[in-house]
């Protein structure tokens, strides 16, 4: 597809979890996480789930750009099992920096490679004939071109980042997986077991918790964030690190973001049922009388930056 706009954000895979590549869910999407930034010509990719085979396809049909970096979330298969197919890694000539949490560069790349060893897969990271370069960061800052990219962490299994990029006065965050709710998990069921003063503590605990996660996306332009569960499936799931989508819309309206993504959708939803939760997130934000603009992050969709 030709992009008519210099500076966007495109979705390349939008499912959490696996891969969905079935008739019924072609709509949204059946590719796991990517989403490329690309800004006066620097490209920025957020996780390396397989959408970034299709992106790294159509790289190689394009000469002006032989660098990129990538930010990833974490080492969830969902998001790094499109690196070992990613085909600018292969080729000479090419520089690929890479960043994600860990102590070290050897640590990042331990946490990639180690998808490529026997027996999981035919060859290993020595294939990869571009300039690789493991980012270390000493305070969770850095910098690409015109992006400016701080790191928060996410309630999610194991060390997970989201991601606020600053790029041309706009505000973007990526937050792929993510439970708001984490700490009700633990306690709701359980009021009648504290006593009422404990049971203060916990309520401030909470409400500092609700701001501290409101500080971090208040005011983006665009929020991409984990919507995957309904309330009903959410029941079923706490504690696996991912949203319902009602908790990512009241959040975002809470912050004052002014366009939120529903993203990491369950792979189990087909796209009417997507469909059916976008209308749904609509209904609550005019019932809020919230101006916030709600879409589905759709493989494919594009947001032109300048028109922020
Ligand atoms: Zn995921
Ligand atoms: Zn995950």
């Amino acid at each position: 597809m030709k992009v008519d706009t210099l500076n966007y954000i495109r979705f390349w895979g939008v499912r959490g979890s696996y891969p969905a590549p079935f008739g019924s869910h072609m709509r949204v999407g059946g590719n796991t996480s990517c989403v490329e930034m690309r800004v006066d010509n620097h490209i920025l990719v957020c996780d390396g789930g397989s959408g970034i085979i299709p992106l790294g396809n159509a790289l190689m049909g394009q000469q002006d750009i032989k660098e990129l970096t990538v930010i990833l979330t974490h080492y969830h298969w969902d998001h790094i099992s499109g690196l070992p197919f990613f085909v600018p890694a292969f080729v000479p000539g090419w520089k690929i920096n890479i960043y994600g949490p860990g102590d070290s560069q050897q640590e990042i790349e331990r946490r990639i490679s180690g998808q490529m060893l026997d027996p999981y897969f035919p060859v290993e990271l020595e294939t990869w004939m571009a300039d690789i370069n493991y980012i270390m960061t000493e305070n969770n800052q850095l910098e690409y071109g015109p992006f400016k990219i701080n790191t928060f962490n996410v309630h999610h299994p194991g060390s997970t980042f989201g991601y606020r990029i600053q790029v041309h006065d706009k505000t973007i965050i990526y937050a792929s997986d993510n439970e708001l709710l984490f700490i009700d998990k633990n306690i709701a069921d359980r009021k009648s077991e504290f006593e009422p003063e404990e049971w203060q503590l916990i309520e401030a605990m909470r409400t500092e918790e609700k701001n501290k996660t409101i500080e971090q996306i208040r005011n983006a332009h665009v929020f991409i964030h984990d919507a995957q569960y309904t309330p009903e499936d959410y029941a079923k799931k706490r504690g696996w690190g991912h949203s319902c989508y009602i908790d990512t819309a009241n959040f975002a309206m809470d912050a004052n973001v002014k366009q939120l993504y529903l993203f990491h959708v369950d792979p189990n939803y087909n796209d009417a049922k997507i469909e059916d939760l976008h209308r749904a997130t609509t209904k609550m934000i005019h019932d809020r009388q919230s101006r916030m603009e709600c879409h589905i992050a759709r493989e494919g969709l594009i947001i032109d930056i300048d028109k922020l």
